[in-house]
Formats: structure tokens, sequence, C-alpha cells
């Protein structure tokens, strides 16, 4: 998707600072958070929406839940708790049209 903003992120044509990166996605921080931690999960793959997704996402929907929950310990909010979303399409919030979980939380 050429005008995808996370697409560009993850091809690295927009800079960010990656906390990890691995074959099947990237993670980094909210550029406007809206907590002490706010981290995004994002897929390298353009998937538009949790609307969008198909068997073949199974294994990447696990990995970002999975990674939210090691993102978590290693902010040190996994004890106190956080909140995992997805906002879907413009009514759920969503203003960026490729998929991410957002992870929020605090000490
Ligand atoms: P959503 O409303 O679920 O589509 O969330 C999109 C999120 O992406 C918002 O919280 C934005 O602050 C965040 N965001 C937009 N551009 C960037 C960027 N260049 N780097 C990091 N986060 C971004
Ligand atoms: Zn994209």
């Amino acid at each position: 998707m050429d005008d995808c903003i996370f697409c560009k992120i993850v091809k690295g044509e927009i800079p960010s600072q990656f906390l990890l990166e691995n074959d099947s996605l990237v993670v980094f921080r909210d550029i406007q958070p809206q907590a002490p931690v706010h981290i995004l999960i994002v897929p390298k793959k353009h998937i538009r929406s949790i609307n969008d997704l198909t068997d073949q996402d199974d294994a990447i929907i696990s990995e970002m839940i999975k990674t939210a929950r090691d993102m978590a310990k290693k902010e040190g909010i996994a004890e106190s708790g956080y909140k995992l979303v997805f906002n879907v399409e413009k009514g759920g919030g969503q203003v960026i049209f490729h998929l991410h979980l957002h992870l929020l939380g605090e000490k």
C-alpha cells in the first residue's frame, strides 16, 4: 500500500525507533501517547483492520498479543495492568488503516 503510513514505517521510509523488529512485526512508541506507556504492535503485512482478518492471519494475531504481553513485562506494567486495544474502522476510532494493537498502561 503506497500511501499507508505504517507500511512506510515498516519499510523504513519514515524514520522510527523500533523497540522490536522481527520477520512478521514491528513495535514502536505512539507519537501521541495517551498513557505513560503507549506502544503500537504492527504487523509487517498490510491488513486494513480486524474486519479484514482471514484464517491465514491467525498466527500474526496470536504473535501480536503475545508480543504485547512481553512488552508490558519489559516496560514494567505487567503487574499494575494494562489495556490492549484494537480500534476498528472510523466509528471505532481507527485513523490509520493498517492493523495495529495499542498497549497502554502506567506503572
Ligand atoms: P488508531 O486511532 O487506532 O488508528 O491509532 C493510530 C495511532 O498511530 C495514533 O495513536 C497515533 O498517535 C499513532 N501514530 C500516527 N503516526 C505515527 C507515527 N509516525 N509514529 C508513531 N505513532 C504514530
Ligand atoms: Zn499498510
